[in-house]
């Protein structure tokens, strides 16, 4: 069967990597986070004391940029990823509040986006991807063969991710999670270099409502229609 590329975006916390991630096994496709990209040049800034009081210092991580590598690995005995930052294993502490406050402001710089968006573009040249996003549809691969776009409220995302990060262990409250989902979704709405809009040809799937299963079946039933049409 033909390899496509397959982007999803969406606001924050709409569960676009778990279905992503089911979806690039079920295909045997490969799968990129690239919030997690953007996650780790973040954390890079915060690491090497880049933020000020007044937000971060631009050129001082302008001019590191060429010093940031970032991979992906497997994750030892499962399917799961970890984003390896310079070489070490950053998976756990980029999701942490922290990196979680201040990415938005790091992604609305546009060296750094040109710098990640060359990774993406390289990552996805074979083709057999499914990326995840804001801007993948629209900007990464505007020639995507499949592209969504995944919508709830923010009152359910913020619920959802709430509990994601209850489980991990990590100490937040609901109100800090719902503040930090706004904000993202206001900040990269609005940015002037890719900002988060909805690809006049992506489906849109609001799953305020919807289980993870039975979004998944839609999809990948979307998806298996579609390249049986291509053969
Ligand atoms: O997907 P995730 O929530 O981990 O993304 C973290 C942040 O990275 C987003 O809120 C957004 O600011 C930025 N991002 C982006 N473009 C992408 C992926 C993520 O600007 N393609």
């Amino acid at each position: 069967m033909k390899k496509i590329i397959i982007a999803i975006d969406g606001y924050s916390s709409t569960g676009k990597s778990t279905i992503a991630k089911r979806l690039a096994k079920a295909l045997g496709y490969v799968y990129v986070d690239t919030g997690a990209m953007y996650r780790a040049v973040t954390l890079f800034a915060i690491e090497n004391n880049m933020f000020t009081s007044e937000g971060v210092d631009r050129e001082n991580l302008l001019q590191n940029l060429d010093k940031i590598s970032i991979r992906f690995a497997k994750k030892r005995g499962s399917d799961d990823t970890e984003t390896l930052l310079n070489g070490n294993n950053v998976e756990d502490k980029i999701r942490s509040m922290e990196v979680s406050n201040r990415v938005s402001n790091i992604a609305a710089i546009p060296e750094v986006r040109k710098k990640l968006v060359e990774e993406q573009r390289r990552m996805g040249e074979d083709r057999g991807i499914v990326m995840d996003g804001r801007d993948i549809g629209t900007v990464v691969f505007p020639d995507a063969e499949l592209k969504l776009f995944m919508t709830a409220t923010p009152e359910i995302r913020a619920t959802r991710r709430y509990k994601e990060l209850l489980g991990k262990g990590k100490q937040v409250t609901y109100e800090e999670v719902l503040k930090n989902v706004s904000q993202r979704d206001y900040i990269d709405s609005n940015r002037t270099d890719s900002p988060l809009v909805k690809a006049e040809d992506a489906i849109e799937l609001d799953n305020t409502d919807m289980g993870k299963d039975e979004q998944f079946e839609r999809i990948y039933n979307h998806t298996m229609r579609f390249l049986k049409q291509e053969k």
